[in-house]
């Protein structure tokens, strides 16, 4: 992935290439930032990590940003530091930012979910649903601070699963984003129609790296989540979802896409770029739709009876962290109706028995596992 808006190859963390992002490979990074960021301990996990939150620049605008509430989306992470180090670099768009905004970044909420690679903390709970109740200390810190520091923006990042793809067309949702409702109605008040605004031009520099590849999420209220508890509260919160790229499962493509994101975002609020965007641009951006499996194997009727014509096998790639990796598994495989669902890869037996690549029903389990690879 290259970034023309800035040099990425320079400013882009080394080391943290993989979906797993350990707290201690977090920390690796954020060591070697200077002193323009300045660390505060926000409080202890349930398994007592530290949670950190790092604040940047001088400016009126405040933006509070978090990422990785779910231990094992760790893609918004990874841009986010990113992110870290670009504004490190002394330059002339810097220097004007620091001036204009100040950041207050948590890069990971949950560090024992990160820790374990799961999306809840270590009690179990999903800290996306935990905004009201407030039962877990991390979503008390991050409330804490919501409440005490009073952003003007706020920063949701998260990562979606491979199934979304962009409105009706067989294109991955590889960036999705939403202003989350502020009420039962879906109302659009002043707040959360800047929050609109600001996607909309994140959208637009997203579309020459990504054309048709940004969705919008739905936006069903859950006064539970965080991003809707902070909009209902009033602040502007725009809620990231980074997604798949083709052939990309360690989504480096998309984790370049986040930062991009997130420069244009600041760029955007900084210099108030974003006031001349109209909301309908956002409301135009297609909704993410869930047809996207990650194997489809077409036409398995050829090789059984139990099949019909017509159906096809969905096979879903699961994660698995092993010695600090992620290996991918094939679930078992799904009968779908084929017309339903696209595939990322596609495997089609009649076409293979009729080029004679398929001398017998073992072959399907080779070529999948060839699929996976
Ligand atoms: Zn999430």
């Amino acid at each position: 992935m290259k970034i023309k808006e800035f040099n990425y190859a320079k400013i882009k963390a080394p080391g943290i290439d993989q979906r797993y992002l350990s707290p201690e490979q977090i920390d690796q990074v954020t060591a070697s930032l200077s002193v323009l960021w300045q660390k505060k301990l926000l409080g202890y996990s349930v398994e007592q990590r530290p949670i950190y939150a790092w604040s940047w620049g001088e400016g009126p605008q405040k933006l509070l940003m978090w990422s990785q509430m779910h231990g094992n989306e760790s893609t918004t992470t990874r841009g986010l530091l990113d992110l870290m180090r670009l504004l490190d670099e002394d330059t002339e768009w810097t220097r004007q930012i620091k001036a204009l905004c100040t950041l207050c970044v948590v890069p990971v909420l949950n560090p024992d979910g990160a820790h374990a690679y799961t999306r809840f903390n270590a009690a179990g709970i999903d800290l996306n649903r935990d905004a009201q109740a407030q039962t877990q200390p991390e979503s008390q810190y991050l409330i804490a601070l919501f409440n005490s520091w009073k952003p003007d923006f706020c920063f949701n990042l998260h990562d979606q699963r491979t199934i979304y793809h962009v409105g009706d067309h067989p294109v991955p949702a590889t960036m999705s984003f939403l202003a989350p409702a502020a009420d039962d109605q879906r109302s659009i008040p002043e707040h959360r129609a800047r929050a609109m605004q600001v996607i909309s031009d994140i959208n637009e520099w997203l579309q020459s790296y990504i054309p048709e590849g940004v969705g919008r999420y739905d936006d069903a209220y859950n006064i539970n989540c965080v991003g809707d508890t902070f909009q209902t509260l009033g602040t502007p919160t725009i809620l990231f979802e980074a997604g798949h790229f083709p052939d990309d499962y360690s989504r480096i493509n998309t984790r370049a896409l986040v930062c991009l994101s997130l420069y244009t975002a600041i760029n955007s609020i900084a210099f108030d770029l974003y006031v001349y965007q109209d909301i309908d641009q956002y409301l135009s951006v297609p909704q993410n739709g869930k047809r996207f499996v990650d194997i489809l194997v077409k036409s398995p009727y050829r090789l059984s009876s139990i099949w019909r014509q017509g159906q096809a096998l969905a096979i879903t790639l699961e994660e698995k962290l092993v010695n600090g990796a992620i290996q991918w598994w094939p679930s078992i495989p799904e009968v779908v109706e084929e017309n339903a669902f696209w595939g990322h890869k596609t495997y089609d037996i009649a076409l293979a028995q009729e080029q004679l690549l398929l001398q017998s029903k073992e072959d399907v389990w080779s070529v999948i596992q060839n699929l996976i690879k």
